[in-house]
C-alpha cells in the first residue's frame, strides 16, 4: 500500500463559482481511504473530471456553514444513493448542519443503501474528531464570520523497521516481532537483554496535512500546525486587498505564506481565490516572495506528498 497522500482539488474558488473555478471542495486520499473536505456546489462534476472514485468515500469534513463550503452535500448524497454506494457517510461539522440537511435528505434522499451519520464538533474547541488504525484528524479553530475550523490530518507513529540480519543473528521467534516493531527489547533464553535499537531502524516519519479555510490571518495557529508536509491555506485576496481581507475575515496570499514560513511547512497550497481576479499570477508571486514552495490550486489539480 502506498504511503503517499494525494490531494485532489475539486474546487479552488470561493463564494462565486466561475467556469474554471468551482466552490471549495478537496479530496484527500491517504492509506487507501478517501476524505472529502468541504463540499461546494459542483464538486460532483469535478470528481467526474478528475476520475475520482467516490465509492470509497466514508467521511466528510465541513469547515464552516457558508454556502460555498457545503451546498454540494445533498446533491452528492443523492448521487451516491443512485450509484449503489454502500459505505456509511459520516459528516463532521458544526452542530447546526444536521438540522439544516435533515429535512432535505428526508425529502430527496430516501431509500439510501447507507446511513448518514452526523458527528457534530464544537468549532471553538480543539478536538480529535476521527481516529483509526493509521490516522487521526483534529479540529483547528479559526477566525471567520461564522464559527469555523480547519482540520489537521496526522499519521499515527509508525512501527519501527526490523533489521533482518539482526533478527536472524539472534534467532528471534516470529511471535516476538510485533512487540519489537513497537519498540520492545528482546530477552534471550539466557536472560540477556538485546536492546531494540540493535534490532530496528527508526520508522519513516509520520505525515501531516493541514487544511485552513476560511480565516482571518491567525498567527497563533502556527504552534498547532508545525512541520506540515502539506499546508493548505486560503488566499482569497491579493495584498492590495489586505483591508478587505480583514473586514471579511479572510487572508491574503502573503499572509498564507507567512503562516507556512513560520510553521515550517514543507509545501504550501493556496486556494479559495476571490472571483474578482481574472488571473492569479500576482497572488502566486506574492505568496512565493515569502514562501517559495507555494503551489496555487486550480480545479482538477492533484498534489502528492
Ligand atoms: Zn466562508
Amino acid at each position: 500500500m502506498s504511503n503517499q497522500f494525494k490531494l485532489t482539488i475539486l474546487g479552488s474558488g470561493s463564494a462565486l463559482p466561475k467556469k474554471d473555478r468551482f466552490q471549495s471542495a478537496h479530496l484527500l486520499e491517504a492509506h487507501n481511504k478517501l476524505f472529502l473536505i468541504d463540499c461546494g456546489e459542483g464538486m460532483q462534476i469535478k470528481a467526474f473530471q478528475t476520475k475520482s472514485n467516490l465509492s470509497r468515500l466514508g467521511h466528510i469534513f465541513i469547515s464552516h456553514l457558508h454556502a460555498d463550503h457545503c451546498l454540494g452535500l445533498v446533491g452528492l448524497i443523492s448521487s451516491l444513493g443512485m450509484t449503489g454506494h454502500r459505505t456509511n457517510i459520516e459528516i463532521h461539522s458544526a452542530p447546526e448542519l444536521e438540522n439544516l440537511l435533515k429535512p432535505q435528505l428526508d425529502f430527496f434522499c430516501q431509500d439510501l443503501g447507507f446511513d448518514i451519520i452526523f458527528h457534530p464538533f464544537n468549532p471553538r474547541k480543539k478536538e480529535i474528531i476521527f481516529e483509526d488504525r493509521t490516522l487521526i484528524v483534529k479540529t483547528l479553530p479559526l477566525k471567520h464570520r461564522v464559527p469555523t475550523c480547519g482540520f489537521i490530518f496526522e499519521e499515527k507513529p509508525k512501527e519501527r523497521h526490523l533489521i533482518p540480519e539482526m533478527i536472524e543473528a539472534f534467532n528471534i521467534p516470529i511471535k516476538e516481532l510485533p512487540l519489537i516493531k513497537k519498540g520492545g527489547d528482546f530477552i534471550t533464553e539466557d536472560g540477556e537483554i538485546i536492546e531494540n535499537k540493535k534490532l530496528t531502524r527508526d520508522p519513516s516519519p509520520s505525515k501531516k496535512f493541514v487544511y485552513c479555510s476560511d480565516t482571518l490571518f491567525l498567527p497563533k495557529i502556527v504552534s498547532d500546525i508545525e512541520n506540515a508536509d502539506c499546508l493548505f491555506h486560503e488566499a482569497t485576496f491579493s495584498e492590495e486587498e489586505v483591508l478587505r481581507a480583514k473586514k471579511t475575515y479572510h487572508s491574503t496570499a502573503k499572509q498564507a505564506a507567512t503562516i507556512a514560513l513560520n510553521s515550517n511547512a514543507k509545501k504550501l497550497v493556496i486556494g479559495h481565490f476571490s472571483s474578482r481576479y481574472p488571473n492569479i499570477e500576482k497572488i502566486i508571486d506574492e505568496a512565493k516572495s515569502v514562501f517559495p514552495e507555494t503551489i496555487a490550486t486550480k480545479d482538477g489539480l492533484q498534489i502528492y506528498f
